[in-house]
This record gives C-alpha cells, sequence and structure tokens, in this order.
C-alpha cells in the first residue's frame, strides 16, 4: 500500500447503504415519563441525516435506539425493513457502525489496537482476509497513521475522535451513526470529517450541534425538541429562522457565504 496514495473512505466502506425506518418509537429509562416518544421517520440508503436540538432533547437516546443499544418501550426499528431486536446483535454490528461520545474503556490499548477492533465483527469472514489492511487506510484517511503505537489514552480529544472514526470506516459499514463526532475536533478537522461523511455512500445519521455544518452537508435534517420530531426536511426546510427560535431560543439570521454560496447562520440572543 501507497501510504501517500490513500483511497478515499469510500473504498473502506460497504457496499450495500442500508436503509432504516423507525416507527412510532418511545423509549425511557424506567418505568416514568418517555424521554423520546412518537418518533417515526425513514433514512433512505446512501442518505446523510443530520440530527439537532438542545442539550437534552434526546438526541443521544435516540441513537442508542438506532444502533440496539436500548430496546424500544414502543415501535420499532427497522434496517433493510427487519426489525434490529429480531437480528442477532452480530448481524448488526456487522453492518452498523458507530462513533460514539463516551467510548468504552480503552484497557491501555494502543491506536492501531483500538482501530483493529473495528474488525471483530467480521472475524471468521475469510473473504476479507485478501482485502488491503483496512486498519492501515482508514488510519491514513483520518491522518492519525503517525499515532498507531501509541497509547489512545495519551491521545488528545480530537485525536480520540479521529481514530475512533477511522476504527467505524474500517469496520466497512453499510450504516455509520455517530454523535457529536466533531466536538473535539478543530475546525479544519471538523470541515474535513463533514465533508468525508457526505461524500461516503453508505447511510450516515450524525447528531451535530453546528447548524450550519448540518445544512452544508446532510440531505436532510431532523429537528428533535423534548423528545418529539418536530421538524424533518431539507436543511433549509427544516432549519428556519422560526423554527430555530422555538427550539434554540435564539435569534437567527442567515445568508449567503461569500466564498462557498452556502447559506450561512449567524445567532444572537433575544434583543
Ligand atoms: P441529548 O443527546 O439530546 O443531549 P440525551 O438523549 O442524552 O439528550 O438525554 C435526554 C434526556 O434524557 C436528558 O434529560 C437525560 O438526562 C435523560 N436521560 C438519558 N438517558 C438516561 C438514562 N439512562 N437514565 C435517566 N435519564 C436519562
Ligand atoms: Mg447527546
Amino acid at each position: 500500500m501507497d501510504l501517500h496514495q490513500p483511497q478515499g473512505a469510500e473504498a473502506l466502506v460497504g457496499r450495500r447503504p442500508a436503509a432504516l425506518a423507525v416507527e412510532d418509537l418511545a423509549w425511557a429509562p424506567g418505568p416514568g415519563e418517555p424521554i423520546i416518544s412518537g418518533l417515526g421517520f425513514a433514512v433512505a440508503p446512501g442518505e446523510m441525516l443530520a440530527l439537532v436540538g438542545p442539550n437534552g432533547a434526546g438526541k443521544s437516546s435516540l441513537l442508542r435506539c438506532l444502533y440496539r443499544y436500548h430496546r424500544p418501550r414502543e415501535g420499532r426499528v427497522l434496517l433493510d425493513g427487519v426489525d434490529i431486536w429480531s437480528l442477532p446483535a452480530r448481524d448488526c454490528a456487522r453492518r452498523m457502525a458507530t462513533v460514539l461520545q463516551e467510548p468504552a474503556s480503552d484497557f491501555g490499548l494502543s491506536v492501531a489496537e483500538i482501530v483493529e477492533l473495528g474488525l471483530t465483527p467480521h472475524l471468521g469472514w475469510t473473504t476479507r482476509a485478501h482485502d488491503l489492511d483496512p486498519v492501515e487506510r482508514a488510519l491514513e484517511l483520518m491522518g492519525v497513521s503517525g499515532l498507531a503505537a501509541r497509547s489512545f489514552a495519551s491521545l488528545s480529544g480530537g485525536e480520540k475522535q479521529r481514530v475512533l472514526i477511522a476504527r467505524a470506516l474500517a469496520q466497512g459499514p453499510d450504516i455509520l451513526i455517530l454523535d457529536e463526532p466533531t466536538n473535539h475536533l478543530d475546525i479544519r478537522h471538523q470541515l474535513e470529517v463533514l465533508a468525508m461523511l457526505a461524500r461516503l455512500p453508505i447511510t450516515v445519521i450524525v447528531s451535530l450541534h453546528d447548524l450550519s455544518l448540518a445544512t452544508a452537508h446532510a440531505d436532510r435534517v431532523l429537528v428533535l425538541e423534548k423528545g418529539r420530531m418536530v421538524e424533518l426536511g431539507t436543511p433549509l426546510d427544516a432549519l428556519t429562522p422560526e423554527r430555530i427560535r422555538q427550539t434554540f431560543a435564539v435569534e437567527t439570521a442567515i445568508d449567503t457565504h461569500p466564498a462557498t454560496g452556502r447559506p450561512r447562520f449567524s445567532f444572537h440572543l433575544h434583543p
């Protein structure tokens, strides 16, 4: 492999972009009031959906339902038409990759070992034994090859985040679910990661705080408020100044970015 000519992320991910459908979904941690409820929407194969909403709106809870961590109290999550809870966990793990906010314990592993964990759901798949090394390719793609031998725990927040994205890509998923993946990234890496995600030929569901990033890259935006879906549509349909005022309690000015031609959002508090 020529490390100076990394193949794009497109070459790493799966070839069967998944369709995801959510039907009348509700989830609660216990017997009390649900944290999210009444959620129904479909994500088309290859689509990139951005999930936005204030702190505590239920974004992480919804994502945990989508990747088969939380079992719904009501409703279903369908992966290519099949209820994910009727599938063996391993079948889900082979097709879905996640990038989460609080990575599980790293057990003192090196960066290379962390990314190799992405291959675990595929162990025993003889077809993959002949592939180019997806771990090296994913590390190269995320610009963290130089860190491969370092202990994961010693990395900065942004470096860890890029390693975890590399792990998800190395898994070769058909659907990628990311919870605020740009949180610890500097501005250049934020833009690069979002552009990379948008180019992927697989289905991507990503929670984001930055409404401009969501608008620039997502096919559609889902706005969550107090556990309910209040908007789902193209970025400019979903993120109107009225909607942003109601859900985020800020005023928004939208103009056209002079360099990119894309909508630019600026925010201020109520006068
Ligand atoms: P977001 O990701 O949009 O900030 P979360 O899904 O993390 O929102 O949380 C939504 C609400 O549900 C918050 O008030 C949070 O405290 C609560 N919550 C989430 N998970 C649990 C849990 N396991 N037990 C109790 N409360 C929870
Ligand atoms: Mg969250």
